[in-house]
């Protein structure tokens, strides 16, 4: 068979599929997830022999006894003894982006969910509006994805290096800029420092806190990362800021202000001043302060071994168009030219932020799994690399139970939805992921997906690899389509 028509027969045979269920749910949205062992995220625990009982798109009941389901009808009863259920994982650190990717991207949403993700935190990007409107659908059950919660476009400084960035140079440009974010109803503010100045930044968390907003942001370098905690900063975005904390952060900003020394310099500063114990006590003062880090490992481990690692022949690239992948370039020019030297630093500093992951958890530091997948952050596959970040978790040491947090409630508690989202508990949405294999003892287990319960709707491994074969032909069709 032709792959267009092979392309069009899948489609044609899932949306049968998707709509049957759709059908089923009108007579009876009842469903039942049989003898099965709740991973209870919170105590890290598992629970046996339990039966969950889902109306809609909420759990209604957990119960350990065998009761009378007869009103589910049996087509709507999974049994999953021997499996495991786990709240539907959550990236929280994405950038849905490309002006010139949007079929692209809108391809990919089934693919979210077929590796177990439910809900997508996109930390902005030139697609802002679109997002924002993705986002809408999604949640009013038009379009199928994960719920997504995004900062629509973000904050930055004049000609900045970020495409569709909302570029600010006085409090009033500030101001002017927010009330746009108001009106887009976006789910956070994020600012970044790539021409931002420090006290601009600092000015701008203290507004957009002061608006309500959670505020996630990158460091500006001459700015502490206490000052800004001080200023409403909600969560700081990739651990490689947090190097700083094992010097004298002031120090080194007062040397950077007199002139003594450049940015480049301070960095180097922060790599070869750095005390482990000194960061340490810095991470216990910030996690009483509500310090929430997403270190986004991923991307840099890429970055770093480059030069040891071949992507050629990436599985996940049947997923990605060649217009997508594309974008990969950028940072590998961006690195073109590096000497042995400073491959061989990147590396040993890639290693060293990576240590820091387990410590800042045990020092109390809320810790968010994200991945940065963005067409712009080279081989961070959509989907695929949360579950690769949560492996960079274990690698450095972190306990499964601890990990499976990252990426499951405290999402949710850092957004304030975790009375309705992050944990299988009655109540809450039914957003639930049933694994093949138990987590707590290998974080691996995510990538042994069973079936994903979502949006009201049960998706078993057929339908996951339905899914998935739906998205590969759709990048076939693209790269075609743009020869
Ligand atoms: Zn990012």
């Amino acid at each position: 068979m032709p792959k267009k028509l092979l392309a069009l027969c899948l489609v044609f045979i899932f949306t049968i599929t998707l709509h049957s269920q759709n059908n089923q749910q009108k007579t009876n949205s009842q469903w039942l997830i049989k003898n099965t062992n709740v991973v209870d995220v919170l105590s890290g625990k598992i629970l046996k022999n339990r039966n969950i009982l889902i109306e809609s798109n909420k759990i209604i009941a957990i119960s350990k006894k065998n009761k009378n389901y007869d009103n589910v009808p049996a087509s709507n009863q999974i049994d999953a003894s021997n499996k495991y259920v786990i709240p539907g994982l959550w990236d929280n650190h994405i950038h849905i982006e490309g002006e010139n990717l949007v079929e692209d991207n809108l391809a990919l949403f089934p693919v979210y969910l077929a590796y177990g993700i439910t809900t997508v935190r996109d930390c902005a990007s030139d697609l802002g509006e679109k997002v924002l409107s993705w986002r809408d659908q999604i949640n009013s059950g038009s379009l199928l994805g994960p719920t997504i919660f995004t900062a629509g476009r973000k904050l930055e400084g004049i000609n900045s290096i970020w495409k569709g960035d909302l570029e600010i140079s006085n409090e009033s440009e500030l101001h002017l800029m927010l009330d746009k974010l108001d009106n887009y109803k976006v789910d956070f503010i994020k600012i970044t420092e790539s021409t931002l100045d420090g006290s601009l930044y600092t000015k701008s968390v203290l507004a957009a806190h002061n608006r309500g907003y959670l505020v996630s942001g990158h460091i500006p370098s001459n700015v502490s990362i206490e000052t800004l905690i001080d200023n409403g900063l909600s969560s700081i975005e990739h651990a490689s800021y947090v190097l700083r904390l094992g010097s004298d952060e002031n120090e080194i900003i007062s040397k950077l202000n007199s002139k003594e020394i450049t940015k480049s310099q301070a960095e180097q500063l922060y790599y070869k001043n750095f005390n482990q114990e000194k960061a340490i006590s810095n991470y216990k003062k910030l996690a009483k302060k509500g310090m929430t880090v997403t270190p986004t490992l991923i991307g840099g481990k890429q970055l770093a071994y480059l030069d040891e690692n071949d992507h050629k022949n990436d599985a996940y690239l049947q997923y990605l168009t060649k217009r997508f992948t594309d974008n990969y370039q950028w940072r590998i020019g961006r690195m073109a030219g590096e000497t042995a030297e400073q491959k061989q630093q990147k590396k040993d500093k890639y290693k060293r932020i990576a240590q820091q992951v387990p410590l800042m958890q045990k020092a109390g530091v809320t810790i968010l799994a994200g991945s940065d997948s963005a067409a712009l952050n080279t081989f961070v596959y959509p989907a695929a690399a949360l579950t690769e970040e949560l492996e960079l978790f274990q690698n450095a040491g972190m306990q499964p139970k601890d990990i499976l947090k990252t990426a499951t409630i405290n999402g949710a508690k850092f957004l304030k939805k975790s009375d309705t989202m992050g944990s299988v508990n009655e109540g809450k949405i039914a957003d639930l992921v049933i694994l093949n294999e138990n987590p707590l003892i290998d974080i691996r287990a995510v990538n042994k997906v069973y079936g994903v319960f979502t949006k009201g709707q049960y998706f078993d491994r057929e339908n996951l690899n339905n899914m998935l074969e739906i998205a590969k032909n759709k990048k076939i069709e693209l790269d075609e389509k743009r020869k």
